[in-house]
């Protein structure tokens, strides 16, 4: 079985290492070449721990390869796993026109039977879009099927996630279907769940705006805290020790960000709205998360009042800890609303800076990149920790009070407890 994989970005690269590393035969794909180039000597485009080296191990063997002509690699495939991207457009929709060019492609390219999976986040009932583009566009009888395969990495602990998964959700709707699909994860066979495919589309969105409300939610109760004696910290604890809710994501701060949560709950809440579903439920947690940028800002306002040539330290760039990915950052939102109120800005990130240059270069006026955390901590009338690296975690606390002009530290992410920092005499 050959199997191709289309689209070489944070999901498409894993993938495609993922599956060789299962023992599959795999070629990777991408419309860009340079990327293609870079990826077949071993190099990875972005940041992500662990991808290199079992990038490299895979290509030694002769199972991997890439290859920039995607025609060639859709016509000698068997599967094709489509991992492109679906990203938000004005109306909140997912914007679905990298998957229907691929739909094209493949059309053109159906030399045999194919499996197209779609293993990018789309809306529920995109299958009916490809099999109706590949029936208009393809020319011959030869048959193929449609099957979701939804993935659920975490970008920092993507190989990880992606060798040791919780489930595997196969959507489809033929046995032959099936049957490939449980032959390639056959590894995982006690964690597969095979459902129709409208079923599998939809777990995905639904399980990202579950965790998005979850974050909403803990920001909600953060805010109850902020004007009572309540420590959101302990609040979450104790909710979270409850097995029916958990630990996970109740932590308040900043919120999420990212290339998924905050444009799947709007594309959830686009095709929920246009099958004449209430989901104000999604758009009172999007609102939320709007919102804690606001507020973060208010409370750099509270403790310095005015902005205009004031000196700040931004520690965290990406969009979490772990990655260079800055799509949806809160970071970004944060410096924007800073430099319009005249802040002077010194960031800093342990892998995010490249991407970051690129929306504000080097040479834009109120800002200058930093080197360390110190650095930028260097005569800094205030520090905001924006992304939770453990590097930030760990600093050294005394050192950076004695490089501030004013010891104050504005965490949107709750790394340090309350009582010890103050104790060292840094407002927090
Ligand atoms: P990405 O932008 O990093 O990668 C997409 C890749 O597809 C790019 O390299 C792009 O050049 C390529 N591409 C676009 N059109 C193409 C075409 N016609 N032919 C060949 N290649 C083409 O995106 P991503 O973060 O990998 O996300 C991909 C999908 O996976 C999205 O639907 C996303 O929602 C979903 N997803 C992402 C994550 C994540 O953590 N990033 C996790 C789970 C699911």
């Amino acid at each position: 079985m050959k199997i191709a994989v289309i689209g070489t970005g944070y999901v498409g690269l894993v993938t495609a290492v993922g599956l060789a590393e299962l023992g599959q035969n795999v070629i990777g794909t991408d419309k860009i070449t340079e990327k293609i180039d870079k990826i077949s000597s071993g190099d990875v485009p972005i940041y992500e721990p662990g991808l290199e080296e079992l990038l490299k191990a895979n290509l030694k063997k002769d199972n991997l390869s890439f290859s920039a002509d995607l025609n060639k690699t859709i016509q000698s495939s068997d599967v094709i796993f489509v991992c492109v991207g679906t990203p938000q457009r004005g109306d909140g929709s997912a914007d679905m026109s990298q998957m229907e060019e691929v739909s094209r492609m493949i059309a053109e390219n159906l030399n045999s039977y194919k499996l197209v999976v779609e293993k990018s986040t789309v809306p529920v009932m995109t299958s009916m879009w490809i099999k109706r583009t590949i029936s208009l566009y393809k020319k011959n009888e030869m048959a193929f099927d449609v099957a979701s395969n939804p993935e659920f990495l975490r970008e920092g602990s993507a190989v990880s996630d992606f060798l040791n998964p919780d489930r595997i959700i196969v959507g489809i709707e033929t046995d032959k279907a099936r049957d490939i699909m449980v032959e390639i994860y056959k590894k995982f066979k006690d964690r597969i769940i095979v459902t129709n495919i409208d079923t599998a589309e939809l777990i995905k969105h639904a399980s990202n705006s579950f965790l998005a409300l979850k974050i909403s939610y803990i920001n909600l109760i953060s805010e109850l805290c902020d004007r009572t004696n309540a420590d959101v910290e302990k609040v979450a604890k104790g909710m979270g020790l409850d097995p029916r809710i958990g630990e996970l994501f109740l932590k308040a701060g900043l919120g999420y960000g990212g290339s998924c949560f905050p444009k799947d709950i709007r594309a959830l809440t686009k095709i929920g709205e246009d099958l004449g579903v209430n989901v104000n439920l999604l758009k009172e947690a999007d609102k939320i998360n709007i919102d804690r940028i606001k507020i973060f800002v208010e409370k750099i306002k509270k403790a310095l009042w005015i902005l205009k040539d004031k000196k700040f330290a931004i520690l965290g760039l990406s969009f979490k800890p772990e990655t260079d990915d800055i799509r949806e950052a809160p970071s970004i939102k944060v410096i924007r609303e800073l430099l319009d109120e005249g802040a002077l800005l010194r960031l800093y990130d342990p892998e995010a800076m490249d991407n970051m240059k690129e929306i504000f270069p080097e040479e834009s006026p109120q800002i200058t990149y930093a080197q360390s955390l110190y650095e930028a901590a260097e005569g800094a009338n205030a520090l905001l920790i924006v992304t939770e690296w453990d590097e930030f975690k760990e600093m050294d606390l005394q050192r950076v009070k004695k490089a501030m002009a004013n010891p104050i530290i504005i965490d949107g992410r709750n790394v340090f407890e309350l009582s010890k920092i103050r104790e060292l005499g840094i407002e927090y």
